[in-house]
Protein backbone atom coordinates (compact mmCIF):
# COMPACT_ATOMS: atom_id res chain seq x y z
CA UNK A 1 0.00 0.00 0.00
CA UNK A 2 2.99 2.53 0.85
CA UNK A 3 4.20 1.76 -2.60
CA UNK A 4 0.96 2.85 -3.96
CA UNK A 5 1.37 6.51 -2.41
CA UNK A 6 4.87 6.47 -3.40
CA UNK A 7 4.42 5.79 -6.77
CA UNK A 8 1.17 8.62 -7.02
CA UNK A 9 3.38 10.74 -5.45
CA UNK A 10 6.03 10.51 -7.77
CA UNK A 11 3.61 10.91 -10.64
CA UNK A 12 2.31 13.74 -9.05
CA UNK A 13 5.90 15.73 -9.30
CA UNK A 14 6.65 14.28 -12.60
CA UNK A 15 3.07 16.13 -13.93
CA UNK A 16 3.47 19.11 -12.36
CA UNK A 17 6.98 19.50 -13.65
CA UNK A 18 5.81 18.53 -16.93
CA UNK A 19 2.90 21.26 -16.42
CA UNK A 20 5.41 23.99 -15.78
CA UNK A 21 7.47 22.84 -18.65
CA UNK A 22 4.45 23.23 -20.77
CA UNK A 23 4.14 26.69 -19.34
CA UNK A 24 7.36 27.70 -20.08
CA UNK A 25 7.50 26.66 -23.69
CA UNK A 26 4.03 28.47 -24.24
CA UNK A 27 6.26 31.58 -22.91
CA UNK A 28 8.54 31.02 -25.07
CA UNK A 29 6.34 30.57 -28.31
CA UNK A 30 4.61 34.27 -27.24
CA UNK A 31 8.15 35.41 -27.35
CA UNK A 32 8.73 34.11 -30.34
CA UNK A 33 5.51 35.35 -31.69
CA UNK A 34 6.32 38.82 -30.21
CA UNK A 35 9.70 38.89 -32.05
CA UNK A 36 8.62 37.63 -35.19
CA UNK A 37 5.93 39.75 -35.10
CA UNK A 38 8.12 42.89 -34.54
CA UNK A 39 10.41 41.65 -37.17
CA UNK A 40 8.18 41.10 -39.79
CA UNK A 41 7.05 45.05 -39.01
CA UNK A 42 10.35 46.26 -39.23
CA UNK A 43 10.85 44.15 -42.46
CA UNK A 44 7.89 45.94 -43.86
CA UNK A 45 9.00 49.79 -42.66
CA UNK A 46 12.37 48.73 -44.54
CA UNK A 47 10.58 47.44 -47.68
CA UNK A 48 8.53 50.87 -47.58
CA UNK A 49 11.55 52.53 -47.09
CA UNK A 50 13.75 51.30 -50.17
CA UNK A 51 10.13 51.53 -52.47
CA UNK A 52 10.17 55.36 -51.98
CA UNK A 53 14.08 56.08 -52.24
CA UNK A 54 13.82 54.23 -55.06
CA UNK A 55 10.58 56.03 -56.46
CA UNK A 56 12.44 59.14 -55.35
CA UNK A 57 15.30 58.17 -57.77
CA UNK A 58 13.07 57.28 -60.79
CA UNK A 59 11.35 60.77 -60.25
CA UNK A 60 14.56 62.46 -60.47
CA UNK A 61 15.91 60.96 -63.79
CA UNK A 62 12.60 60.61 -65.51
CA UNK A 63 11.15 64.46 -64.91
CA UNK A 64 11.85 65.21 -68.82
CA UNK A 65 10.39 62.23 -69.24
CA UNK A 66 6.48 63.19 -70.32
CA UNK A 67 4.72 60.06 -69.85
CA UNK A 68 6.42 59.02 -66.68
CA UNK A 69 6.17 62.80 -65.83
CA UNK A 70 2.32 62.29 -65.94
CA UNK A 71 2.30 59.01 -63.84
CA UNK A 72 4.15 61.00 -61.15
CA UNK A 73 1.71 64.16 -61.25
CA UNK A 74 -0.86 61.42 -60.40
CA UNK A 75 1.64 59.37 -57.73
CA UNK A 76 1.93 62.67 -56.09
CA UNK A 77 -2.19 63.43 -56.24
CA UNK A 78 -2.62 60.20 -54.22
CA UNK A 79 0.39 60.37 -52.53
CA UNK A 80 -1.20 63.60 -51.09
CA UNK A 81 -5.15 62.11 -50.55
CA UNK A 82 -3.17 59.33 -48.82
CA UNK A 83 -1.44 61.86 -46.63
CA UNK A 84 -5.18 63.07 -45.88
CA UNK A 85 -6.56 59.91 -45.50
CA UNK A 86 -4.00 58.72 -42.93
CA UNK A 87 -4.61 61.89 -40.55
CA UNK A 88 -7.91 61.68 -40.93
CA UNK A 89 -7.86 57.67 -40.13
CA UNK A 90 -5.68 58.96 -37.12
CA UNK A 91 -8.40 61.23 -35.87
CA UNK A 92 -11.31 58.84 -36.27
CA UNK A 93 -8.84 56.24 -34.42
CA UNK A 94 -7.82 58.46 -31.65
CA UNK A 95 -4.59 58.07 -32.66
CA UNK A 96 -0.88 60.49 -33.03
CA UNK A 97 1.98 59.58 -35.38
CA UNK A 98 5.10 59.19 -33.28
CA UNK A 99 7.88 62.04 -33.92
CA UNK A 100 10.63 59.38 -33.62
CA UNK A 101 9.03 55.93 -35.54
CA UNK A 102 6.26 57.33 -37.12
CA UNK A 103 4.12 54.37 -35.30
CA UNK A 104 0.83 55.22 -34.03
CA UNK A 105 -0.08 55.33 -30.12
CA UNK A 106 -3.11 56.65 -28.40
CA UNK A 107 -4.29 60.53 -28.34
CA UNK A 108 -3.72 59.88 -24.59
CA UNK A 109 -0.24 58.41 -24.71
CA UNK A 110 2.33 60.42 -23.31
CA UNK A 111 5.21 58.11 -24.45
CA UNK A 112 5.24 56.22 -27.86
CA UNK A 113 4.65 52.48 -27.08
CA UNK A 114 7.04 51.39 -29.89
CA UNK A 115 10.35 53.70 -29.58
CA UNK A 116 9.86 54.94 -25.94
CA UNK A 117 10.07 58.74 -27.19
CA UNK A 118 7.60 61.18 -25.11
CA UNK A 119 5.04 63.11 -26.70
CA UNK A 120 4.42 66.75 -26.88
CA UNK A 121 1.65 67.93 -25.26
CA UNK A 122 -1.35 67.86 -28.17
CA UNK A 123 -1.19 70.71 -30.66
CA UNK A 124 -3.09 69.72 -33.28
CA UNK A 125 -6.52 70.26 -33.32
CA UNK A 126 -7.78 70.39 -29.92
CA UNK A 127 -11.81 70.17 -29.63
CA UNK A 128 -12.64 73.62 -28.13
CA UNK A 129 -14.93 71.30 -25.27
CA UNK A 130 -11.94 70.12 -24.14
CA UNK A 131 -10.79 72.74 -22.90
CA UNK A 132 -9.99 72.37 -19.28
CA UNK A 133 -11.45 74.85 -16.75
CA UNK A 134 -8.76 75.04 -13.53
CA UNK A 135 -9.09 78.10 -11.06
CA UNK A 136 -13.05 79.22 -12.24
CA UNK A 137 -14.55 76.48 -9.99
CA UNK A 138 -13.23 78.60 -6.95
CA UNK A 139 -15.17 80.93 -5.68
ZN1 LIG B 1 8.00 55.93 -31.53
Amino acid sequence: MSDFWTNLGRKVNSVSSSAAKKVDSLTTIAKLNLSLREKENDLEDCFEKIGSLVYDKIKKSYETDEEVAVCIDEAEKLLEDIAKIKADLRRAKKTKSCPGCGKDSSVEAKFCSVCGAKFEEPAEETPSDAVTVTEETKE
